[in-house]
């Protein structure tokens, strides 16, 4: 038996020559999408020098003796609105100004022209003609160059690295991309994923009534709801009985269709049943582990299909929570390797109450995470048997406990993660 650094070392490995590829995905389906190489924006941001408020755009030098007592008097030559043009403005001098609006273009394009800063209406006094129109204004403070301008470049510079690798696109990268007119952007293809749930006692959840000794098939829906929070394309292939032939055939359904990443559930323990290792190894599978020290899930496996594809294969236990966590804390992180991203990193929290464990194994527990004004707290739920799916429902995030040790002590800091990985910054 291997520990669980060991599994991901070994992982680790297993995607290093499997990463997914970069295709080129219009801006407004990337959402989640994890950003595949270093995206630049060709544009700087503003593309032009402009207005940050509602005023006139004066010559800053022109106001450097503006006091309360000595105001200092503009002529106004026009207005400038959010959308016209930066055009050459006849008249332009130091003693001049233009009413401007919010976003409009400085005179001129702002810094090669005479009128170089804004100054709020608010802080002036407008002198106006019969129809309104501003004539002159007053200024009783001087302004520095560039007050209240945004100038060219000041978000976003030319050539400038938008996104790194990694990133997971959430909506404010959109906005991002969208103002520097990224059209299309490079992420890693979604791995596609594909479930296939084994046992003879398995019955669809639809079925009302239950023969003795049967029960429903909940961990498909589980998974088909849970795959896309990690960023994959999910397929299920059903269900198959305990028999390695018809586990052989569907086994080949999945890797025909691409699949990437085969998840089976169940049949991966040392009971009569429990033919998936074997059945691989007939497909000509390469088992790189069967069996880590943790809880749940203790008996899970990782394989290699050969070519072509060459997708891997985890075999979960059937427990619920033995199939959750095989999710979470070992195709999570491989999908993580698959697209680049680095290692999901955990928050920490100190352990509220004593929780027992067992000696040697790596502990995924069940957990309620309470963030307030003080130091986050975590506890472990009661109910953490595998086969508890009502305590999941309690359950606000993953507790971690380190292999060593019958208990978890009360006050220690431990690992906690949340349900489902929150997004890549
Ligand atoms: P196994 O890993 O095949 O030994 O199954 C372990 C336990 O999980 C058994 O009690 C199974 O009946 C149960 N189980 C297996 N598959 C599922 C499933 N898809 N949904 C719910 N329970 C399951
Ligand atoms: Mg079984």
């Amino acid at each position: 038996m291997i520990t669980y650094s060991e599994a991901l070392a070994i992982l680790t490995a297993s995607a290093r020559d499997r990463r997914l590829p970069v295709e080129w995905v219009p801006l407004d389906q990337t959402l989640g999408r994890v950003v595949g190489q270093e995206v630049r924006g060709a544009e700087a941001i503003p593309g032009f020098d402009n207005s940050a408020m509602d005023g006139f755009a004066v010559s800053s030098e022109a106001t450097q003796m503006a006091s309360a007592e000595h105001p200092v008097r503009l002529r106004v030559l026009g207005t400038i609105m959010a959308g016209d043009r930066i055009t050459e403005r006849p008249g332009t001098r130091r003693e001049n100004c233009f009413e401007i609006m919010t976003g409009a273009p400085m005179p001129e394009g702002g810094r090669a022209g005479a009128l170089n800063a804004v100054v709020k209406i608010e802080d002036v006094v407008v002198h106006r003609a019969s129809d309104g129109r501003p004539e002159s204004i007053e200024l009783k403070r001087a302004l520095k160059p560039f007050e209240n301008v945004r100038e060219r470049g000041e978000d976003f510079a030319e050539g400038q690295t938008i996104f790194r690798p990694g990133t997971q696109l959430a909506p404010e990268h959109l906005m991002a991309a969208a103002s520097l007119g990224l059209a299309k952007l490079p992420v890693i293809r979604r791995p596609r994923l594909a479930f296939l749930s084994t046992g003879d006692e398995l019955v669809p959840y639809t079925t009302r009534e239950l023969e003795p000794g049967q029960i429903r098939n909940s961990t498909a829906p589980y998974l088909v709801a849970a795959g896309p929070r990690f960023g994959a394309e999910c397929r299920t292939y059903g269900v198959v009985g305990d028999s390695p032939e018809d586990f052989l055939k569907r086994l080949h359904a999945m890797t025909d269709d691409g699949a990437d990443v085969i998840v089976t559930t169940g049949a991966v323990s040392m009971g009569k049943c429990d033919f998936i290792k074997e059945a691989l190894e007939h497909a000509g599978a390469l088992i790189r582990y069967h069996k880590v020290a943790i809880r749940p899930g203790k008996p899970g496996l990782f394989a290699e299909l050969p070519s072509p594809g060459r997708p891997v294969v985890f075999g979960v236990p059937g427990n619920p929570i033995s199939t959750v966590v095989g999710l979470r804390f070992f195709i999570s992180p491989y999908l993580r390797m698959l697209a680049g991203q680095p290692a999901e990193l955990p928050l920490r929290a100190r352990l509220a109450a004593p929780a027992p464990k067992p000696e040697g194994l790596r502990c995924f527990f069940k957990a309620r995470l309470e963030c307030g004004p003080e130091a986050s707290k975590v506890t472990a739920l009661h109910g953490q048997p595998s086969f508890m799916v009502s305590s999941l429902l309690e359950a606000n995030a993953w507790v971690v406990f380190p292999e060593a040790g019958r208990e978890a002590v009360e006050g220690t800091e431990v690992d906690v993660y949340p349900i489902f990985p929150t997004e890549d910054r």
